[in-house]
């Protein structure tokens, strides 16, 4: 039986408090949190946190890729991101793929899917596939009407491993897919989309409960008779209470103050944090090589863009730095933003042991540097990334 005693931290529990206390760890989940006296630890690995912040890990729905690793480029590349997160404080993902639809796809997704179990460095409860129903293209997604037949094979071929699939409101034929994503117990995401009301709704009521990237690709209908405004996806989203939003909180895809609406609209409990990264994110800044036939500029305060046409190619955002951007534009206490990164992600994904610091959690636990950047990552109670003394 294996245990872990940090002590001496600063506990977030996401949503709740911070306060002082320390954690035991057994056999990777939390036994225990508060002032834990010496007698119940013997025997234990012993951290000491130095009055450090300790949250449970961040949760990304929404990332392409990380460093020098795109996750659709095949199971190494899933692998090679995997083993990355750790040091920006992430202990569970959801690789997400952009749908090709060209020879070799589906077999494409099965191989990405078979290759999940044997990821240890980070829970992957498994894939969210960003398409192919789309009405409004974005990131090079194919836009295809509603088909049950393909979403048939989209599953199988993901083999259990399919986790969310975002759709567009107003694909064609959309509402069949969504209720039988939902029969599946896969999440529905929107996105992409220049819907009107009744049909943000008709996605809302067949089971869709997430808009992903909102505000990016929601196109604003047009004022059409003037001093009448018009109103859409955007509008229903942040009217309807069963929809939450997740946001690239870099500061370049969508302004704080558009996020303090949402805030407002929805509670600290509708909000989630997402990077929606690719190649670039986390490295610094530079020019990297990627498989799409042109380079990517990086650089920390902007987005990667093309490096001679300079259009936004992606993010470049990683968990930790979207948390510090969070902690800094919402006036909110720092548990409740805290959540948007932990407990609100794991909620939406129905995962009821994550994003949690309490007894019967799982062991995913970021130890943190001033300056929000991992000192320690553990997950399910293995140490993954201890930050190199400088
Ligand atoms: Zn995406």
């Amino acid at each position: 039986m294996s245990s872990l005693l940090i002590r001496n931290v600063r506990l977030v529990e996401p949503g709740k408090l911070i306060r002082p206390g320390d954690v035991l760890v057994r056999d990777g989940r939390i036994v225990a949190i508060g002032s834990i006296g010496a007698k119940s630890t013997a025997g234990a690995e012993i951290v000491d946190g130095a009055g450090r912040l300790l949250t449970p890990g961040l949760i990304d729905v929404h990332t392409h890729g990380i460093m020098h690793s795109l996750y659709e480029s095949g199971p190494d590349g899933l692998l090679a991101a995997a083993r990355e997160l750790g040091r920006f404080g992430v202990t569970t993902v959801l690789p997400t793929i952009v749908p090709q639809i060209r020879d070799g796809w589906l077999d494409r997704l099965g191989e990405l899917s078979a290759a999940i179990p044997s990821v240890s460095e980070v829970n992957i409860p498994g894939l969210h596939i960003e398409g192919p129903f789309m009405a409004v293209s974005g990131a090079g997604c194919p836009t295809l009407p509603g088909d049950l037949e393909l979403l048939e094979k989209i599953v199988s071929a993901c083999a259990g491993r399919l986790a969310v699939m975002s759709v567009s409101p107003d694909a064609p034929n959309i509402v069949p897919v969504i209720r039988r994503l939902r029969r599946e117990k896969i999440t529905v995401f929107l996105t992409h989309t220049r819907a009107n009301v009744e049909q943000t709704e008709a996605a809302l009521d067949a089971g869709a409960v997430h808009a992903t990237h909102f505000y990016d690709v929601f196109y604003a209908p047009s004022e059409i008779d003037p001093g009448v405004r018009p109103v859409g996806a955007v509008e229903s989203i942040l009217a309807d209470p069963r929809a939450s939003v997740d946001f690239i909180a870099d500061g370049v895809h969508v302004h704080p103050t558009a996020i303090r609406a949402a805030v407002e609209a929805k509670t600290w409990m509708g909000i989630v944090l997402i990077t929606d990264s690719i190649i670039g994110a986390g490295l610094p800044a530079g020019i990297y090589d990627t498989p799409w036939g042109y380079q990517v500029k990086v650089s920390p305060q902007d987005a990667a863009r093309h490096s001679t046409k300079n259009f936004l190619a992606g993010s470049a955002l990683t968990m930790d730095r979207g948390m510090a951007n969070l902690l800094r534009w919402l006036k909110l206490p720092p548990e409740q933003i805290w959540a948007m990164g932990t407990f609100n992600p794991a909620r939406l994904l129905g995962l009821k042991r994550k994003g949690r610091l309490e007894p019967g959690a799982d062991a995913d636990l970021v130890l943190w540097d001033e300056g929000l950047t991992a000192a320690r990552t553990w997950v399910n109670g293995i140490s993954i990334y201890e930050k190199p003394i400088e």
